[in-house]
């Protein structure tokens, strides 16, 4: 027994007789207080109690955050607003690694790691056992199911486990996971090693497909969808402007001159890839429309009934991206009006999604989380224009570079076996045979990269492996970014509003704010409302998740519990 009572007993012993007293005092009108309070201690937010049915995972592909500020006030009430207005909204949340491209964002979203710790370094990469590039999610061990267009493909090749993983191990697989999206990378990554499915779209068959890896054959549920929910409704679709005209002009007038879509750049864009019926053109097209985020919300809700989420006590977990938005932006850029009213439309595709989940599973019993996989840079040419500098190096000028000093102060020989993600990979071979000191040819190498115009840092695989580097700020990214077995012999970083390939339109990779900023946003079950700018990561959100789900985090975590959003206090 202890002689002394806390500040906190003693208001406790006063709520106490307080509750008995009023109690008192009710029960003289009501047949209230049935249920003695001596032993409940208020332990703070009542939603904590709530049972979570389903968590809702999305991505966005290619959303910078501040595609939420500049459109907030076209958005509906339902939609992205009613995760800014009742959600914990994280306003300064940048990847902390490059490249900043698809794969590795969506492999960070549920692992809460790094590609230095879950191995996906790129949407591909040099693989220097077979010689060849392969993709972050290609498996050759594995078949295509319910198409024939895409690469067979699975989460092998990435390491570590992810929230669904470490969710299903908690109840011996009574709960659910499932990856969804048009990209294969997007739908496998998020989803994780021990899924119950993963669905992508077959852009040569307009169908949604998955991989032997999951399972031996598509769930009945899906095939259905794909019989009954041809793309082909969409074919001729007319793309318009969803609002009038005067809410564009905070974005590029439509006609202008930095846009360069093949398929045009103007308002109506008519879905139908050239073709005069639906073929692969057409499939193509459309997942580069605002009508692919509907299509692929219909396959999530048919996904939420064919498996049955969020019904049970198991919290089950659906991770969806979608990607049409990065297939706009790369063409259009994010100051174009296309840009814009893709946005506004995924607004009312999540609103529609959101009242769905509220009507079969509840709001209420139900956890989202919003991010994005990277950020984009403007049109290299509109920068330039607007004086923030910026332009396009061509793909080989670099290597190009780096060969020509190499073999003028070593000797000759083919220096450099690939290129990838700004990833120089040497030929050991001749590096051995000309020099012998791997070292100082990173060393000439990154010197040579230094001197092609638009090229601001470059790291090399020794300084990578022994660890990031105070007086380059990058260097930490890119070390973040650097998995050994991948990873190349240097690391190249543009300099900013630059772009590498000569492609129009644009891109991301980089290490810099456009590519990097990204919204974070948790809603729904034990989350109070709020608005929080300190730093913070996507790589924050797997741990938060497991903190909230009461489960294990995931084994290469590096991120943070976002305490500042949750319900922390602590049980006496
Ligand atoms: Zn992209």
């Amino acid at each position: 027994m202890k002689l002394f009572k806390s500040d906190e007993e003693v208001g406790t012993d006063l709520r106490r007789w307080l509750t008995i007293f009023l109690c008192l005092q009710i029960t003289l009108f009501t047949s209230g207080c049935g249920r003695t309070t001596y032993d409940q201690r208020p332990v703070g937010n009542e939603n904590r109690s709530r049972p979570v049915r389903l968590v809702l995972g999305i991505v966005i592909d290619q959303f910078r955050y501040d595609y939420l500020t500049r459109f907030e006030d076209l958005f509906g009430a339902r939609g992205f607003r009613l995760l800014l207005r009742e959600g914990a909204v994280f306003t300064n949340a940048n990847y902390v690694y490059l490249p900043t491209v698809t794969a590795c964002g969506h492999a960070t979203f549920m692992s809460g790691s790094i590609p230095a710790l879950h191995g996906i370094v790129g949407n591909e990469w040099f693989d220097r056992e077979t010689g060849r590039i392969v993709t972050s999610i290609s498996d050759d061990n594995v078949k295509l199911l319910g198409g024939q267009g895409e690469e067979p493909a699975s989460p092998s090749r990435m390491i570590g486990s992810t929230v669904g993983d470490q969710l299903r191990l908690t109840n011996n697989g009574r709960s659910k996971v499932l990856g969804i999206s048009l990209k294969d990378r997007a739908a496998i990554l998020p989803a994780g090693k021990h899924p119950n499915g993963a669905y992508w779209f077959d852009s040569t068959y307009g169908t949604f497909v998955s991989s032997t890896y999951y399972f031996p054959d598509l769930p009945g549920w899906a095939k259905e969808f794909n019989q009954n929910n041809r793309p082909d409704k969409y074919f001729g679709a007319r793309w318009d402007r969803l609002l009038p005209a005067a809410a564009y002009e905070r974005s590029l007038p439509d006609d202008s001159p930095y846009e360069r879509s093949p398929r045009g750049n103007t308002f109506p864009h008519i879905i139908n890839g050239g073709e005069s019926k639906p073929g692969k053109l057409f499939y193509e097209h459309f997942e580069e429309s605002p009508f692919s985020n509907e299509y692929t919300a219909a396959f999530a809700k048919a996904a939420i009934e064919g498996e049955k989420l969020g019904e049970d006590e198991y919290p089950d977990l659906l991770t969806l991206s979608f990607s049409a938005n990065d297939k706009v932006g790369h063409s259009f850029g994010p100051y174009s009006q296309e840009v814009e009213d893709i946005t506004l439309r995924t607004d009312r595709v999540l609103s529609d999604l959101f009242s769905y989940i509220d009507q079969k599973v509840g709001l209420a019993n139900t956890i989202i989380v919003l991010t994005a996989d990277h950020g984009v840079a403007p049109i290299p040419e509109y920068s330039r224009d607007l004086g923030l500098g910026g332009g396009r190096i061509e793909g080989k000028t670099i290597a190009d570079a780096i060969q020509t000093v190499l073999s003028k102060r070593f000797g000759t020989g083919i220096w450099i076996r690939a290129a990838v993600n700004g990833n120089i990979y040497f030929d050991y071979d001749v590096v051995e045979r000309q020099s012998g000191n791997r070292q100082e040819v990173e060393r000439a190498g990154c010197e040579a990269a230094l001197k092609v115009q638009g090229v601001g840092d470059c790291f090399t695989r020794t300084q990578l492996l022994s660890g990031p580097d105070s007086s380059h700020w990058f260097s930490r990214h890119a070390a973040n970014g650097f998995y050994a077995q991948r990873s190349g012999d240097l690391v190249i970083v543009l300099k900013p509003f630059y772009l590498q390939g000569t492609e129009a339109g644009t891109s991301h990779s980089t290490p810099y704010g456009y590519d990097t900023h990204v919204p974070v946003i948790f809603y729904g079950a034990g989350i109070p409302a709020g608005t929080y700018s300190n730093p913070s990561s996507p790589s924050d959100i797997a741990p938060t998740l497991s903190f909230l789900l009461k489960i294990e985090p995931p084994s290469n975590t590096i991120g943070r519990v976002l305490t500042e959003a949750i319900e922390t206090k602590i049980r006496p």
